[in-house]
């Protein structure tokens, strides 16, 4: 490892092939910006306040206190959904990342790779476009937003602090440190599925972090259950609590 990517403190690893980056921002917005052009409406900024369920759709009641009606309700609201389904069905972690000012040196060893190692709670870390250096981890056992944040300064260090143990020839000068929650199942796996307690809904929650790998499979099962046909992976992404 230290020969190829000048990694200290490292045993062998798997290098593969099979991997992957993409701005996910960038992509949202392309996505939205697409299916826009196809006539979907979007509301950007509006929180959903209260859902009634009828007998044939649903009705959604805005923060701005506007009125969208539809057939069915697709909830991908993150783990703001552990507010609406009282089951223990996530366990919620917060998770740390800083990201380097961009570096000026040769670091082209470390191009296009992505790491991640086997600690629990693990590591990860790849290069961006425009040179610079991201790592991420430190996770935590979720407890409020407030208590996420609080905790910002001491995770940044703590990242820097390892960064530096294993890239000792790397110059790294932290630029921006952020915070975020994710949630972790019991077969690592997000939920693509119905819940018995509410009518004309489906929930698709990417938990299990691997949110843009299942992506794809979230978009397959939930056009085949629209249209009340089966998928013979639905099976595998259902609620267990
Ligand atoms: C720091 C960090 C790094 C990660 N790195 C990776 C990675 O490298 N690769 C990877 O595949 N995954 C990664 N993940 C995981 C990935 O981000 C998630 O799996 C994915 O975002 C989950 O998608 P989602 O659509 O289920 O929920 P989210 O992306 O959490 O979206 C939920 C949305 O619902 C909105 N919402 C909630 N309540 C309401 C309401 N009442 N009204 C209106 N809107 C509401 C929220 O504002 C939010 O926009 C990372 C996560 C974090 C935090």
């Amino acid at each position: 490892m230290y020969k190829k990517f000048h990694i200290k403190h490292s045993y062998s690893g798997i290098f593969s092939e099979q991997g992957g980056s993409i701005g996910a921002f960038q992509l949202a917005h392309d996505i939205l910006a697409y299916n826009h052009e196809k006539g979907l409406k979007i509301f950007d900024k509006t929180d959903i306040k209260i859902v009634t369920y009828k007998q044939n759709g649903v009705s959604v009641l805005t923060e701005h206190g506007t009125t969208i009606t539809g057939k069915k309700i697709i909830y991908c609201n993150g783990f703001e959904s552990t507010e609406i389904i009282k089951n223990k069905f996530v366990k919620l972690l917060f998770t740390y990342a800083i990201v380097g000012e961009r570096f000026e040196d040769e670091q082209s060893h470390l191009n296009g790779t992505l790491f991640w190692n086997t600690a629990e709670p693990y590591m990860y870390m790849r290069t961006t476009d425009d040179n610079r250096l991201l790592i991420g981890g430190e996770d935590e056992d979720f407890v409020n937003a407030e208590k996420r944040d609080s905790l910002l300064n001491d995770k940044s260090v703590k990242l820097t602090k390892y960064l530096k143990k294993i890239l000792p020839d790397y110059n790294f000068r932290m630029d921006f440190v952020w915070a975020g929650t994710v949630g972790e199942t019991k077969y690592g796996l997000p939920y693509i599925c119905k819940h018995p307690n509410f009518k004309s809904a489906y929930f698709v929650l990417g938990f299990g972090g691997n949110g843009i790998t299942f992506s794809v499979t979230r978009m397959e099962l939930v056009s085949k259950m629209l249209k009340n046909k089966k998928h013979p992976l639905a099976e595998y992404f259902k609620f267990r609590m």
